[in-house]
């Protein structure tokens, strides 16, 4: 007998419901709500040949599946997910699939600091070379392209500058080259839909606002053209990258949530994005929800439902010493890697995520030794305005 929980229509649902109840089912067997935890390496057969959809967990399990199906479902444009042990991992597995020995990627000269990591001191080893362009001014991509060029990669808004870059501009020259547009949309999450603005390929970090709870390491890569995907799955079950299915349960939790969480992130980030630009000791802020940030109608043009995230760079008077005396002060913002979850998390760029590149490297893309990253949390906006204030104080 179907279940008639298996027949519900979706079709028409709105991102929190889809959160909810798209990819699962109440378990047939039991009705658990919450769907099991595959924990499982194998999967008996039948017999040769006759299984049922499952045969290893390399290649795939029943939990992350159930994830891959909710992660697609929200984003809509009849895309596909597959998810990863990290977002390392999702974008190692997308580059391995695209490039070989000899060709080409351009890449958004502002990107988490990890991914230039990869491109830099591991591809780079195999012969694939990375051109890094200020693709803001969209027309640098299409000047960057050459004939070996088989992907352009962008972040926006971008880590930890939050410059942005126009999705639906770089989509017109990558298609007219026929060369795929990858979007590492982590930073909006449920807030910018790269499918409908001409990408290819949207990467997600989702131990950021997808897990939202600081409590797994993830990845995903969608698209909705399936050779994408299948070739993304046969890099995937080679070289082992997919995700554990406790962390994929974790997640599917932390999604029915994300429509929520992203607006009070969004909500937060604004009330302490003006609070530090009132305030005396602090020299600069950047925001896209602010009237002053220099992109604003860009930001209005593609950020969704008028929210803008929850990440906000700034710098105080007086450079690195006084913002390495803001970050040793706080207490009940959390001095961390990472971003996109319910605690509030400060980061110096400069000596944390960016520590790979050089000062030089770092200045010529904005990343002054002042500067400071914050991820807004869920706390009480009043609450975390009122520690900053404090360490903001202790500034000489
Ligand atoms: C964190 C992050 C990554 C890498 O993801 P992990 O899950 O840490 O491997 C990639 N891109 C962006 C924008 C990130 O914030």
């Amino acid at each position: 007998m179907v279940s008639r929980y298996e027949n519900k229509d979706l079709s028409q649902a709105g991102a929190m419901t889809l959160g909810i109840h798209s990819g699962t089912v109440p378990d047939p067997v039991t009705g658990a709500i919450l769907p099991p935890i595959y924990q499982t390496a194998t999967y008996a057969q039948e017999a040769v040949g006759v299984n049922k959809g499952h045969t290893y967990t390399r290649s795939s399990n029943p939990t992350v599946l159930a994830l891959e199906k909710r992660l697609s479902a929200l984003e809509g444009s009849n895309s596909s997910a597959l998810c990863f042990a990290t977002g390392m991992a999702a974008l190692t597995t997308l580059c391995l699939t695209l490039l070989k020995q000899g060709e080409h990627i351009i890449c958004s000269d502002v990107v988490f600091g990890g991914s230039v990591r990869l491109f830099d001191d591991i591809l780079n080893k195999y012969g694939i070379t990375v051109s890094y362009v200020k693709a803001e001014e969209s027309h640098n991509v299409a000047s960057a392209i050459r004939e070996n060029t088989k992907l352009i990669f962008i972040e926006t808004p971008a880590n930890p500058t939050l410059k942005l870059n126009d999705i639906a501009a770089i989509a017109k020259i990558s298609q007219k080259y026929g060369i795929p547009l990858a979007v590492d949309n982590t930073f909006m999450s449920g807030l910018q839909k790269p499918f409908e603005l001409g990408a290819d390929i949207i990467l997600y970090s989702t131990t950021k606002y997808i897990d939202g709870h600081n409590a797994t390491v993830g990845g995903a890569l969608l698209a909705t053209n399936p050779k994408y995907i299948e070739e993304f799955n046969f890099t995937r079950k080679t070289i082992g990258t997919i995700q554990a299915p406790f962390d994929a349960w974790l997640i599917l939790q932390g999604l029915k949530t994300l429509d929520l969480r992203i607006k009070q992130h969004s909500e937060n980030a604004l009330a302490i994005a003006k609070f530090l630009e009132s305030h005396p000791k602090v020299a600069k802020v950047v925001y896209p929800g602010l009237s002053s940030f220099p992109q604003y109608a860009l930001a209005q043009r593609q950020h969704l439902k008028g929210f803008h995230g929850g990440m906000i760079a700034f710098e105080v008077i007086g450079g690195a010493a006084n913002a390495i005396k803001v970050m040793n002060n706080v207490r009940l913002c959390a001095l961390a890697e990472s971003l996109g979850a319910a605690e509030s998390l400060i980061t110096h760029p400069a000596s944390m995520t960016h520590v790979n590149m050089t000062q030089e490297q770092r200045e010529a893309i904005g990343i002054s030794e002042g500067l400071i990253r914050f991820s807004a949390g869920l706390e009480d906006a009043k609450d975390i305005i009122a520690d900053l204030d404090q360490a903001l104080n202790q500034c000489v």
